[in-house]
């Protein structure tokens, strides 16, 4: 499993980070976490074909995490086509509204009904394509009524946990990442300061961490947390690439 990180910013993008998107690679087959970066751009300038992308996990409808959506699927509808991916939300006001602002772009319902694949997500397993299995698991962070995931991905016997954007001061974090074991947790670093988190995050039965969605000011004092915890961590950068 190879991890991009395309995008890293928290809410608004800073000089040499775009808002969310990380990509999963297994073998061929494309997986993509949020689309707030420019994913069209990112694709074509890195040699990513999209006709690999095979899934589109969205975190929670927030722009900083889906406002290049449209460069993602609109180009797959006609000159990018894919007929196999499956494009996940995480709220019906957030799937439908995203297909009228398609429409809106001049895309017919017909060639839209034929070649991306929306779904809802709920919680639990979601997707399965004998290659990656997706659970979705629900959090507290607030302002896009009440549907905020986290998804865990398997593949090549590896576990990945990416926490999305969480509440205040990560109030869930413990029982949402919960003591499972994983080869990597990807948590997010805007919504509590780190110092503060520390002690939630030494708990977690992890091999690695990143700490991903960076603002500058939550995680001042990095250095010193990340020494006292039992596993390594790293701040993400855009295009940082991690292979598990
Ligand atoms: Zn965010
Ligand atoms: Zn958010």
């Amino acid at each position: 499993m190879k991890i991009t990180f395309l995008g890293t910013s928290h809410g608004y993008a800073e000089k040499g980070r775009f808002t969310s998107a990380t990509l999963i690679e297994v073998g061929e087959n494309y997986y993509l976490l949020d689309a707030g970066a420019p994913i069209e751009y990112l694709f074509v300038n890195n040699d990513k074909p999209y006709e690999n992308l095979r899934g589109i996990f969205l975190t929670h409808m927030h722009n900083d995490h889906v406002g290049s959506l449209s460069s993602v699927v609109e180009p797959m509808l006609r000159y990018r086509f894919n007929d196999k991916a499956t494009c996940f939300f995480p709220s019906r006001q957030g799937m439908d509204g995203f297909a009228n602002w398609l429409y809106t772009l001049d895309v017919k319902k017909e060639v839209l009904d034929k070649t991306v694949k929306f779904e809802l997500v709920n919680e639990g397993k979601i997707f399965d394509d004998g290659k990656v299995c997706v659970y979705a698991r629900r959090n507290l962070h607030k302002g896009v009524g009440g549907a905020s995931f986290g998804y865990i991905f398997e593949a090549e016997g590896k576990r990945v946990f990416f926490t999305g954007d969480m509440s205040q001061e990560f109030s869930e974090y413990c029982e949402y990442v919960g003591s499972e074991h994983y080869d990597l947790v990807v948590c997010e670093g805007a919504h509590s300061p780190i110092v503060r988190a520390a002690e939630k995050l030494k708990g977690t039965n992890t091999d690695r961490m990143i700490i991903n969605h960076v603002y500058f000011e939550s995680v001042e004092g990095f250095d010193d947390v990340a020494k006292t915890l039992p596993f390594p961590c790293e701040i993400a950068e855009d295009m940082l690439e991690i292979i598990l």
